[in-house]
């Protein structure tokens, strides 16, 4: 169970404690911030509102920490990366509920994310031993003018102290995928949970703790991004941010100092669907990528732009399935819950309600109950629609009906969001040219768009972000190259 057993050191009375020097503690602050329930709109969790004094302190212990783990042998540091994925693993069930509980994850997916998120730890550690154990050896007569003389050694040394900033929507799996590879390669990492999605997050940290890290290395710091945002993102002892979210990523990009930046944003998924295409794969793909947790996801299908001459015939096969769609509570593991806030919901009511008032055509009936919302497919959309162009996060997906292909690639690219898209066709060449000419970090072909599997090269281009994800891309990322030349007195001795 949540805050029971193995986790009981976390919470004081009610509120969950944060993480700091390999201890759980009391913000001085006095403060807490509430963590309401999706489903019940009720407060569900409370954790520590962190002062500034604290972060700096979290910063000096992990800048500590972090010289010595750099010095850990590298087979040292994945061992104690698989231990992690494996008490994890165990805990799938406790960290779960606090999943269906504070972000109303289906409760099947919350399972899956936690496992997930074990796999995804050690593969980090696998793939960190293989691909940090290499490095380059340069010699220097191949630049005009010099002699042989130089020889060049160059290794991945870590960046120092790595920030992670997840998002509610994966909170576990989105903050393993930065901190894997962050103690991997040497770095110590300071977390700031999403506020909803903070105490699965926590839950998660405590099973680094029970690993064994070293004190100081890992810590997590909570309250509202807000109000400590700026401070830990503008904090000079971080040396590399790693953030997924929405727009506020675009912000923290533009105060962030001289660092590297990993930064996964919004998306606005577009699902080119052709008259050749198998409808029935495409319908399903529809469905799933669009409304699967709610159409909560980065890579959620978000706009369908479909041939008109197939266009009656798609949306039949997907209202046939939208109409079975399960809509209820987390814990009944019900297809659509409910989305994470009312002012998320209200987000939405709103682009709905642009869309309805310009003319666009309901297949069915707009229905809110608090924060769960029953899924809609919008038919008709026209370029003039919010809907066309902004990332809902919720069970409404609009169809855009196109009668070329260039049509269907303007539309995704004059998108200010590039992260995935989807085509579909039987004709592979097709397919392979309208891929290329998607500007999106990814396009699948016959299939929705997905971030997984995790070693999968994950980047958004555009407003949907900087730099790449995917586990080799985000070890890389969080390391840099050192060089140590070794210069002789001259040439090689010339023999003979
Ligand atoms: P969000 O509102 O941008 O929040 C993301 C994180 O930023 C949260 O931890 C939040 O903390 C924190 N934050 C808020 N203000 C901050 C500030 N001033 N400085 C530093 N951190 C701050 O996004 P969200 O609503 O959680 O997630 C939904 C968005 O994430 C969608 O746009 C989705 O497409 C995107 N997403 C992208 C990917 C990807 O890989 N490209 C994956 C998943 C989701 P609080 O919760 O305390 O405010």
């Amino acid at each position: 169970m949540a805050g029971k057993g193995v986790f009981k050191d976390m919470l004081d009375g009610e509120v969950y404690k944060y993480y700091a020097d390999g201890e759980w503690k009391r913000s001085s602050s006095g403060g807490t911030v509430n963590i309401l329930n999706p489903s019940t709109r009720k407060p569900q969790y409370k954790v520590q509102a962190c002062t500034q004094e604290e972060v700096n302190k979290v910063f000096d212990s992990a800048k500590a920490a972090q010289k010595l783990w750099a010095k850990t042998p590298l087979w040292k540091r994945a061992e104690a990366l698989h231990r992690a994925a494996a008490i994890l693993k165990e805990n799938k069930v406790a960290i779960a509920e606090a999943l269906v509980k504070e972000v109303a994850k289906p409760q099947k997916d919350a399972v899956t994310e936690v496992v997930r998120s074990g796999d995804l730890i050690s593969y980090t550690a696998e793939e960190g031993i293989r691909i940090l154990a290499e490095g380059k050896f340069l010699v220097s007569d191949s630049f005009p003018g010099n002699d042989r003389n130089k020889l060049c050694m160059s290794s991945k040394i870590p960046l120092g102290v790595v920030l992670a900033i997840p998002p509610f929507n994966y909170p576990v799996n989105l903050a393993v995928s930065k901190i894997g590879p962050a103690l991997i390669a040497g770095n110590a990492l300071v977390l700031k949970p999403p506020t909803q999605g903070a105490v699965s997050c926590l839950h998660m940290v405590h099973c680094f703790h029970l690993a064994g890290f070293p004190k100081g290395l890992i810590s997590a710091v909570t309250g509202k991004g807000s109000e400590i945002g700026d401070f830990l993102t503008m904090h000079p002892m971080v040396n590399c941010i790693s953030f997924t979210g929405g727009d506020t990523g675009i912000a923290i990009a533009r105060k962030a100092g001289m660092i590297p930046l990993q930064m996964e944003l919004g998306g606005k998924d577009a699902c080119i669907v052709l008259e050749d295409a198998d409808l029935d794969l495409a319908a399903s793909n529809i469905v799933k990528g669009g409304y699967s947790y709610s159409g909560q996801r980065c890579t959620a299908v978000k706009v369908v732009l479909a041939f008109e001459s197939i266009a009656d015939m798609l949306v039949a096969k997907v209202n046939a399935k939208v109409a079975k769609l399960t809509v209820g509570p987390p814990e009944e593991d019900s297809d659509i819950t409910p989305v994470v806030s009312e002012s998320s919901a209200n987000f939405i009511e709103g682009l709905v309600k642009d869309a309805k008032e310009k003319g666009a055509k309901f297949h069915q009936e707009w229905k809110r109950d608090g924060n769960l919302i029953w899924p809609v497919l919008i038919d008709h959309v026209r370029p003039d629609m919010r809907i066309a162009w902004e990332e809902p996060f919720g069970p409404v997906l609009p169809v855009i009906r196109i009668k070329t292909v260039e049509e269907g690639i303007h539309h995704c690219n004059a998108n200010n969001f590039g992260l995935q898209g989807c085509v579909f066709t039987k004709d592979i060449n097709k397919a392979i040219m309208i891929a290329d000419a998607m500007e999106t970090g990814t396009v699948q072909i016959n299939s929705a768009p997905a971030r997984g599997p995790d070693h999968f090269p994950f980047q958004g281009i555009r407003d949907s972000g900087v730099g790449s994800q995917g586990i080799t891309n985000s070890i890389n990322m969080m390391t840099k190259t050192k060089s140590t030349v070794i210069n002789l007195p001259g040439p090689s001795y010339q023999m003979g």
